[in-house]
């Protein structure tokens, strides 16, 4: 319910509700679960846990359209919402009133030069909550799935491309395993990431270069997003040791050892360095594509 957000992908983030049932892989450690349920108990995780209202969403959304002026002479393109990151648009749970998916609608058509982004692991769901009006999409909503491991994608893609929408993107965040690309080039954007926090699990760098070659060569917009907790090996150097920067100025070491490090495959292993120190350069490049989206 921010209004800034550290998220790279987008500028700000607007929740109508909280509360969602983990799924899959990736919502092993969801970190929304983490801080409004285990941490502030204020919304009760899961089938048996009623989703709470949130009435920050039309708040945040009318104040960057506000501002949108502003920005768009600053950045040179729209404000980009992250819709529901606490939550899953395409929830299907009994206690989401219609109003409040209305509510969502609403403030696309009232935001005109917002870009809200739907991102959702259940996107079989999501043409039943489209709006009467929607036709071949609002122009300022972008719809995308989650797709961590080869798993999700193929059962998520085809339920993406049904959907009409301005544009499309995929988060392939957490990174949990290998995904064959093909078949998603109608996408606007790949978004890419290691997870973050204690409980992290780490991410082979081959998958994200397979992200960024399939990019490359369909003319989709990438963007590595994080490293996350765990820093392969060879991203900084070819020792077989890792550095970074430390604190302090300087330079400082890890043995690829658990449990600090973990084995990827023979040829690789990671580090667990922490997200910051980890960074977001792949091979050395800072990957930071976004749709080029026309506005008027
Ligand atoms: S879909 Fe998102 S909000 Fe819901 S449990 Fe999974 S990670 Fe958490």
């Amino acid at each position: 319910m921010a209004e800034t957000t550290a998220i790279e992908w987008a500028d700000a983030t607007a929740n109508f509700w909280i509360g969602c049932t983990k799924l899959s892989l990736a919502c092993d450690n969801c970190y929304a679960e983490s801080d409004w349920d285990h941490r502030k108990h204020r919304v009760t995780w899961g089938p048996h846990g009623d989703r709470d209202m949130a009435k920050a969403g039309p708040i945040v959304c009318r104040k960057v359209q506000r501002g949108a002026a502003a920005f768009i002479a600053k950045h040179g393109r729209q404000p980009r919402i992250f819709v529901n990151s606490l939550s899953d648009f395409g929830d299907n749970h009994k206690s989401i009133r219609p109003e409040w998916r209305e509510a969502v609608w609403h403030a696309a058509r009232t935001c005109p030069d917002v870009i809200l982004m739907i991102l959702t692991k259940r996107p079989q769901n999501i043409p039943a909550y489209l709006p009467a009006d929607w036709g071949s999409g609002y122009p300022n909503v972008w719809i995308g799935v989650t797709a961590e491991n080869q798993t999700e994608a193929d059962r998520r893609r085809a339920h993406l491309e049904a959907i009409p929408a301005a544009e499309k993107f995929v988060s392939y965040e957490p990174a949990l395993g290998p995904v064959d690309w093909a078949g998603w080039e109608f996408l606007s954007w790949l978004i890419s990431g290691g997870e973050s926090g204690c409980k992290a699990r780490p991410s082979h760098p081959d998958w994200f270069r397979a992200a960024r070659d399939f990019c490359a060569a369909h003319g989709i917009a990438y963007l590595h997003k994080q490293w996350g907790e765990w820093l392969p090996e060879g991203q900084f150097d070819s020792t077989g040791f890792q550095w970074a920067p430390g604190e302090d100025g300087r330079v400082h070491w890890w043995k690829p050892e658990p449990p600090y490090g973990a084995h990827l495959d023979d040829a690789h292993c990671s580090v667990r360095v922490g997200k910051k120190i980890a960074g977001r350069m792949l091979d050395a490049f800072e990957h930071n594509a976004t749709p080029w989206v026309p506005y008027v």
